[in-house]
């Protein structure tokens, strides 16, 4: 009797190496007992071999993949089932690939986030920052859910524009206060502080959210914890998204704690 087949998973980016996912989807699955069937690689694919390698993948044994930067819109353009929020934030970062060889796309960086918050957003005002793949995501995912308003501002405001054309949500022109903020522009990958960057006043917001993540958190996330303001650390977000795709994957319940503690220690 030979192996039982390997399921692949994996994470596919340009560049990638820095990814958490590996080390969080793998903690996952061995805390599932499913450590010696699956498997999760790190896949690095340039831009221009995006769409010929990924259509390779289920010959090589692959049930999935997640999409980050750049390949989130070429993710979405190849599917042949992509899912309502998917196609209304215009990107992807989970592939499956069914065994009939449709390839399925979603985005769970939607719903990830509204896991990372915790509390309802229905009824509540948001200030979005950012214009980019992930201020999408967050735009569509807080109307979606109710939000009273979904604010955006960005560097480029005629990005901001765009985007609210697109998903939804009013541009503004100057930062507003709101409810809840959700910091979605790269500002703070380098340690840098985005609330200094970008003239935020974390005081102006009951909740602060910040994608980015760092070790320790970020300036942001420290400025808002330090004003008495509640707080919500990319890294659990990062955790969120990959919870629901693993679970799309496997149809198991994500083990949350496994994820938490790989991804910090990442
Ligand atoms: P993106 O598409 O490249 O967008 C970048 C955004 O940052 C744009 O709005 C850009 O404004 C703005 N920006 C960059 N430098 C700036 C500066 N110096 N001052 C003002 N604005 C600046 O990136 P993305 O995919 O949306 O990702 C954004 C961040 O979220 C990244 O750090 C990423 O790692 C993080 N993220 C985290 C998660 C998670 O699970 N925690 C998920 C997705 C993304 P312009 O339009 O003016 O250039």
């Amino acid at each position: 009797m030979g192996d039982a087949p390997v399921h692949r998973l994996g994470v596919t980016g340009w560049p990638v190496a820095h990814s958490r996912s590996p080390a969080m989807q793998n903690a996952a699955l061995a805390a599932l007992g499913l450590g010696a069937a699956w498997r999760y690689e790190l896949l690095p694919i340039a831009p221009e071999r995006f769409a010929a390698d990924v259509a390779a993948l289920p010959g090589q044994g692959f049930v999935g993949v997640n999409v980050t930067i750049p390949h989130k819109e070429a993710a979405l353009a190849l599917a042949t089932d992509p899912s309502p929020a998917a196609r209304a934030i215009g990107a992807a970062n989970t592939l499956t690939f069914r065994p009939d060889g449709a390839i399925e796309a979603d985005n769970t960086d939607a719903p990830g986030l509204l896991a990372a918050l915790g509390a309802p957003v229905a009824g509540r005002t948001a200030l979005v920052v950012g214009a980019g793949g992930s201020a999408r995501a967050a735009v569509w995912a807080l109307g979606n859910a109710g939000a009273a308003e979904v604010f955006v501002w960005n560097r480029t405001a005629e990005r901001a524009r765009e985007l609210a054309r697109a998903v939804g949500g009013t541009a503004v022109p100057v930062l507003r206060s709101a409810d809840v903020l959700v910091h979605c522009t790269s500002i703070g990958l380098d340690g840098a502080d985005a609330a200094e960057a970008l003239g935020l006043d974390v005081a102006a917001y009951g909740t602060v959210v910040d994608l980015v993540y760092a070790a320790g958190g970020t300036p942001l996330l420290h400025r808002a914890a330090a004003a008495g303001r509640a707080t919500v650390d990319g890294l659990e977000m990062l955790v969120r998204q990959g919870a629901l795709s693993l679970e799309h994957w496997t149809g198991r319940t994500a083990p949350l704690d496994a994820m938490r503690a790989a991804a910090a220690a990442g």
